[in-house]
Parts: structure tokens; sequence; C-alpha cells
């Protein structure tokens, strides 16, 4: 099953957190805020990590096994 991450603009306060621990799944646009650049370059764990990390639970994860 695909993995869709979803990234809450309203909430993102551009922390960074996620863009370290997803392996580039996950990028700052030039607003400063993150969002998903490819979700199939990190690992299940790596997104669940990622989710975890954020400070303002702005990422949700769908499609999870
Ligand atoms: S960890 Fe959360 S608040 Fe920080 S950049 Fe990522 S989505 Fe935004």
């Amino acid at each position: 099953m695909a993995i869709t991450v979803d990234i809450d603009r309203e909430v993102c306060i551009g922390s960074g957190n996620c863009v370290h621990i997803s392996e580039g799944s996950i990028e700052l646009d030039d607003d400063g805020v993150a969002t998903v650049v490819d979700a199939e370059r990190a690992t299940i764990d790596q997104l669940r990590r990622a989710a975890r990390s954020c400070p303002t639970a702005a990422i949700t994860i769908d499609g999870e096994q």
C-alpha cells in the first residue's frame, strides 16, 4: 500500500525536525513550511519518527501496513 504523508500547512511552524529525519522526503518550501517532496525516499519508520518529532503534530501518515 502506498504511503501518504499529509502536512497541515496551517499548523507547521517550520522547525525542520521532520526534514532532518525523513531522508529528503520532506523539505521546507520557500515559505519555510514543510512540504512532501517524495514520501518513498524514507522508510515508514523514518516517517513515523518524523511525525512524532513534530512539535505541533502537523504530520499525518496514512497507508501504513
Ligand atoms: S516537524 Fe512539524 S512543525 Fe517542524 S517543519 Fe516538520 S511539519 Fe513543520
